[in-house]
């Protein structure tokens, strides 16, 4: 199984750092308000890795954090007026249900930044013991230059660096004893959140959180660290430099970076304001149609959004899933019919006392098997080929193809059964839901839906027909039965 590295810039062999166990730490999202779908890339594509190892037999600990102190969140809590605690908490569970909509495993550990503040301090302390950071009036710096492999994640030279951040002169940090180093404890400020510390009350950096999370939940030495790679500087490199200092251990032996979700090839961000929100696509979509999206992909590959290529995902996910509808239905009325012919002739003959007896397969089946089974091949190549779920997805669709052709309401059941089993357990690693959920609509629409139904019934045909043709602008379309009003989307 190859896996990118980030730190050798190839493909490499995965080699546990412990036999048939994986240790993986995820960067979480700073939780100051719901997540879009660039932040849902990283969540869906870790955990599809995370599910291959599984499905491989590897027992995987995954690790992702939530990062619920930050400037960003005490800038909302200051807005509403309310504590930041109260956003954090609001927005880390409107989080879950949007990961749990996108069908994300939960985390082995999913800790919380907060909760985490006294190992963060020993940390420091210990980096300050060392020589690696120190206290300039309450503000602990990490001492970047003394850290010798500075750069090696993220292929900066220290010297360029220096350079760089010369020309920036940040207000605040004069006490900084070169421009490189970068913050591990900062002092309180009025109204924010601040924890007693030896240099006085004040708040953790952000880089410091993840090293010392990834050591109390995983240990020392890890083997998969990953994120966005929009954390590869300062981030990653950061977390490296104050792990690495502070244990002495190589940090990961993997690092993985998913490429960024663009709209028009620039990057999707909070800060650009050109983004949805999982939410918003989940107004128009199931959001299994965003998974099967994000994997139609590689994660290393700049992914642009669009609304055909979510159409395209949408119908592609159709295909696999009324091919499982069909095949299920078949199995279901092949099974009545072995049931039945078993009755038959248990009532025939004495001899039968075991009850079912299966039709045996006939030669076409078996040959159909071992062409699936070579597709089930097919697909474990691409995954341990760096996770190309793009190939994987691929394969997936020729298994479906076989299975509209060969799989019939005349098959045998025991051929049915397999050709199920096999194509559910490739879906169960990309994440894929087999059974076709109910669709929603949002709470908004409903409302109107009835309100129409309202003015139908008090003959107001005026405010009907009004209301009939904004739910068309907003794509729903209404139909009138015996039934009661049907909907669909167009
Ligand atoms: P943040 O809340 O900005 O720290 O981001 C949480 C995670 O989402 C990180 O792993 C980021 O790298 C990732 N991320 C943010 N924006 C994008 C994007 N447009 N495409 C892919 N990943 C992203
Ligand atoms: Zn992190």
């Amino acid at each position: 199984m190859k896996i990118y590295n980030t730190m050798s810039k190839s493909k490499e062999e995965f080699k546990p750092i412990e036999e048939g166990k994986v240790r993986m730490y995820v960067c979480g999202p700073t939780v100051y308000n719901v997540i879009h779908i660039g932040n849902a890339r990283p969540m869906i594509v870790f955990d599809t890795v995370r599910r291959y190892f599984e499905y491989k037999g590897y027992d995987v600990n995954y690790v992702q954090n939530f990062t619920d102190v930050d400037d960003k969140i005490i800038k909302r809590a200051i807005e509403e007026g309310i504590d930041s605690h109260e956003i954090s908490q609001r927005y880390i569970k409107e989080c879950q249900a949007d990961m749990q909509a996108l069908n994300v495993k939960e985390a082995t550990s999913h800790p919380l930044a907060t909760q985490e503040i006294d190992g963060m301090i020993e940390m420091i302390s210990d980096l300050i013991d060392k020589g690696y950071a120190y206290n300039a009036d309450g503000t602990v710096y990490y001492r970047t230059r003394k850290f010798e492999g500075y750069g090696k994640l993220s292929k900066k030279n220290i010297d360029d660096l220096e350079a760089g951040h010369r020309s920036i002169q940040v207000a605040g940090e004069e006490s900084k004893e070169d421009p490189l180093d970068f913050v591990l404890w900062k002092p309180k400020k009025e109204g924010e959140p601040a924890w007693q510390s030896p240099w006085g009350e004040g708040r953790p950096g952000w880089h410091i959180e993840c090293s010392v999370m990834s050591k109390k939940y995983l240990g020392d030495e890890i083997d998969i660290h990953a994120g966005g790679e929009d954390l590869i500087f300062p981030h990653h490199e950061n977390e490296i430099a104050q792990s690495e200092a502070a244990n002495g251990k190589t940090f990961a032996k993997y690092w993985m970076h998913n490429g960024f979700l663009n709209i028009d090839n620039k990057k999707m961000s909070k800060s650009l304001g050109n983004f949805f929100t999982v939410k918003d696509i989940a107004q128009k979509y199931d959001l299994q149609v965003l998974r099967f999206f994000m994997l139609s992909a590689h994660y290393r590959s700049p992914l642009n959004f669009s609304a055909d290529l979510m159409e395209a995902a949408k119908n592609g996910l159709d295909r696999i899933l009324t091919a499982l509808e069909q095949l299920k239905k078949n199995l279901e009325i092949s099974k009545d019919r072995e049931n039945q012919r078993n009755l038959q002739a248990g009532a025939q003959s004495d001899t039968i006392k075991n009850g079912a007896q299966e039709e045996s397969m006939t030669g076409q089946e078996t040959e159909a098997l071992e062409e699936l089974r070579r597709l089930g091949e097919k697909f474990e190549k691409a995954m341990d080929d760096d996770f190309n779920t793009a190939d994987g997805i691929a394969a997936v669709f020729e298994m479906i193809k076989l299975a509209n052709i060969h799989a019939a309401q005349g098959s045998t059941s025991v051929f049915l059964q397999e050709v199920w089993n096999q194509i559910t357990t490739f879906c169960e690693i990309l994440g894929i839901e087999t059974e076709r959920k109910e669709e929603v609509l949002s709470q908004e629409i409903e409302e109107l839906i009835e309100l129409r139904q309202q003015a139908r019934k008090e003959k107001n045909f005026a405010k009907a027909d009004e209301i009939r043709n904004q739910l068309l602008d907003m794509g729903i379309e209404l139909k009138d039965t015996r039934e009661g009003v049907q909907w669909k989307r167009i």
